[in-house]
């Protein structure tokens, strides 16, 4: 029998060189130990029966046994291999040629050594041993019936025949069963280790094409399920509408109710995305919160916008995650196989532009590709390429509009507002090139650029005798997202020697509505370097004003719209006052933009605005003429 520890071997994939002839060793102990058992057997049979020639052989073949033993012992397995099939082949032509020649049951041996030869020895000796086989047949034959050499020996009786054969078949079945049993083993552990095989290429495939969070097929297989889609499409003459979809605001899920409910979250959404659509309809996870959708044959766009309709809807449903109610929204971006391109990355990319669409018409909201948004994507694109070359070659340049006290009447500081000096086009207004920077994240380095260089000018003025200037830079939200502004608020201020208290930072309403933890770390950092915080453009952004009390801001820049419209009528001038009191009230500074006549002024600073600035005391200039006007350089 096979020991366990030799199965469980054989049953191993990892088996080696080491391992085999281990295995063979101990197959080759084993039937050297049955052969001799076997030939104990006859030698005690012709013992009893006084024929001491046939015992002689037998006590030889033995000794040959042993050998073969000690052989193997000490490992020499090759070397005992031959030495037993050897003695073997001998001891039966040995008793072949004292007995009745080729009718003596000893041939019966042969077949056997041969299967033996066949599982433990190279070809080479194999065939040596039946060549060797087939010469001593033709020889015992002809010294027998030609040459008259022999005659046949010793007549057995029948009982010593069958006896002999007996023996013979079973020492060489034990064997045969022995090697066979090895093999069966491992062919049937092969046959195990095949199938874990395939299992685990099966896994392995589906690992590499599903998403594991929601299982919905990954952008791979998506892209590869779209693009057998839009095949089909070319051959039946149909269409194929891809939807790309991004959840609204889904990071500030992340945010209050952690990674762990996030994950739930989009699992939930992924069920709801598939349950919508039809079965033949593809939905794939693109990444993050964006899914990649495909409706295969739709009837028309009238149809298309009702499933995108029904999408819309079904997210808007409320969620339960770890049981807190949550609700979200998203935007869908849709572009038609073959009408908005003929391949998946042109249907993706248009897609993705009318999704981005989609979110800056409000969210929660759908909308098809047109060829407009690929001009103004491309559009943008040139534009950016164009800014970055401007920022390497200094085009970019900042002016500066001076803010005063209303009160008095003293300069205060300036905010640095930036301008681009076009080689051809001359000066462009930020409004021209900011939303594109924004858009495609160019404000990044470009805002970077701009705090360096506003606080080295505001530290060369406080130098010149300015102790007191405050430097006010606006920051895009954009900034917030995607750079470290601590980090580069932190290096303008070491390079340019500035004091944090002389730097104000601008920020919209927009940004604080997006009420993110990432944002709240950021404000706090910023913060605590000691700068100061305005919000810019107040009064335009949200109607929700709870976020004065969660941030630590320090001003109020009251619109220009409201500033402009102040001496118009009670009604707003009444909407100036409540934003004064509501300012003074949470003890923050109110400074108005956009003053424009003396009387406006007059009113602001009457109603209790301490800060100002304005086309009427000044636009914005460059630092030289700044220089020139208020701080004495001539
Ligand atoms: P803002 O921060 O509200 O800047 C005030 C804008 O109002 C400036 O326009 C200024 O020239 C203009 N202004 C000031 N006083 C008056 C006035 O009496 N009447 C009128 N009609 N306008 C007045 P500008 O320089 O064209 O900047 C527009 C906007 O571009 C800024 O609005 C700001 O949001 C953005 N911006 C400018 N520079 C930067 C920058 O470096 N980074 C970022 N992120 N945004 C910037
Ligand atoms: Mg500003
Ligand atoms: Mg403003």
């Amino acid at each position: 029998m096979m020991s366990p520890d030799v199965a469980s071997d054989l049953a191993s994939p990892a088996r080696d060189n080491g391992l085999i002839d281990t295995l063979r060793r101990r197959r080759l102990n084993q039937i050297a130990s049955i052969v001799s058992s076997g030939l104990t057997v006859a030698l005690i049979g012709y013992g009893m029966d006084g024929n001491w020639l046939l015992a002689q052989y037998l006590v030889l073949a033995l000794a040959s046994m042993l050998s073969c033993l000690v052989l193997n012992a000490f490992r020499k397995t090759n070397a005992a291999t031959v030495v037993f099939l050897v003695s073997l082949t001998t001891l039966s032509s040995a008793l072949m040629w004292v007995g009745t020649g080729i009718n003596d049951v000893a041939l019966l041996t042969f077949p056997a050594i041969l299967i033996l030869a066949a599982l433990l020895v190279p070809p080479r000796i194999f065939f040596l041993l039946l060549g060797g086989m087939f010469c001593f047949l033709l020889f015992i034959t002809l010294a027998t019936h030609t040459f008259s050499w022999r005659v046949n020996g010793y007549v057995t009786s029948p009982w010593e025949d069958l006896r002999d054969s007996l023996t013979i078949l079973t020492v060489s079945g034990l064997v045969v069963w022995l090697i066979l049993n090895d093999l069966q083993k491992a062919l049937h552990s092969l046959q195990t280790q095949i199938e874990s095989l395939k299992e685990s290429q099966e896994n392995l495939t589906y690992l590499s094409q599903h998403d594991l969070l929601t299982g919905l097929p990954n952008r791979s297989l998506g892209r590869e399920r779209i693009e057998r889609a839009i095949a089909l499409a070319e051959r039946q003459g149909t269409s194929v509408a891809v939807m790309f979809v991004d959840l609204d605001y889904f990071k500030s899920i992340n945010d209050t109710l952690g990674h762990a409910a996030g994950d739930e979250f989009l699992k939930q959404v992924a069920h709801r995305l598939s349950s919508t659509l039809r079965q033949s309809d593809i939905v794939s996870r693109h990444g993050g919160d964006e899914f990649v959708l495909a409706l295969v044959d739709p009837a028309d766009e009238a149809g298309v916008s009702a499933a995108a309709g029904g999408l819309l809807e079904s997210l808007t449903k409320i969620f339960t995650v770890k049981d807190t109610d949550v609700s979200i929204s998203c935007s869908i971006g849709v572009a038609m196989y073959p009408h908005d391109g003929h391949d998946y990355e042109t249907l993706l990319r248009h897609a993705d532009m009318a999704m981005y669409q989609a979110k800056e018409s409000g969210r929660n909201a759908m909308r098809f590709f047109d060829a407009g948004m690929r001009t103004a994507a491309e559009t943008d694109m040139h534009l950016m390429t164009g800014m970055r070359t401007a920022l390497s070659r200094s085009e970019f340049v900042l002016h500066f509009q001076p803010v005063f006290n209303l009160v008095d009447g003293s300069l205060l500081g300036a905010e640095a507002l930036v301008r681009w000096q076009h080689p051809e086009r001359g000066l462009i207004a930020p409004a021209q090139f900011i939303p594109t920077a924004e858009k495609t994240g160019f404000i990044v380095e470009l805002g970077a650029w701009v705090l360096r260089e506003a606080c080295l000018q505001a530290e060369r003025w406080r130098k010149e005798g300015r102790s007191d200037f405050e430097i006010a830079v606006n920051l895009s939200v954009v900034q917030f997202r995607r750079g470290s502004i601590e980090d580069v608020v932190r290096h303008a201020l070491s390079i340019s020697g500035l004091p944090p208290h002389c730097l104000e930072l601008e920020i919209t309403e927009s940004i604080l509505v997006q009420d993110t933890e990432q944002f709240l770390v950021s404000l706090r950092g910023l913060k605590a370097l000691g700068v100061k915080i305005s919000i810019d453009d107040f009064g335009t952004g949200y109607s929700n004003l709870a976020y004065l009390q969660k941030f630590d801001v320090d001003k109020l820049k009251i619109d220009q719209t409201f500033v402009r419209a102040v001496l118009d009528g009670p009604k707003q001038r009444a909407l100036v006052v409540a934003i004064v009191q509501m300012a003074q009230s949470l003890n923050l500074c109110v400074h108005a933009e956009g003053i424009e006549s003396n009387d406006v002024g007059a009113a602001m600073q009457s109603l209790g605005c301490e800060v100002g600035q304005g086309y009427w005391y000044a636009k914005p200039i460059t630092a030289q003429e700044f220089s020139v006007r208020y701080c004495g350089e001539s």
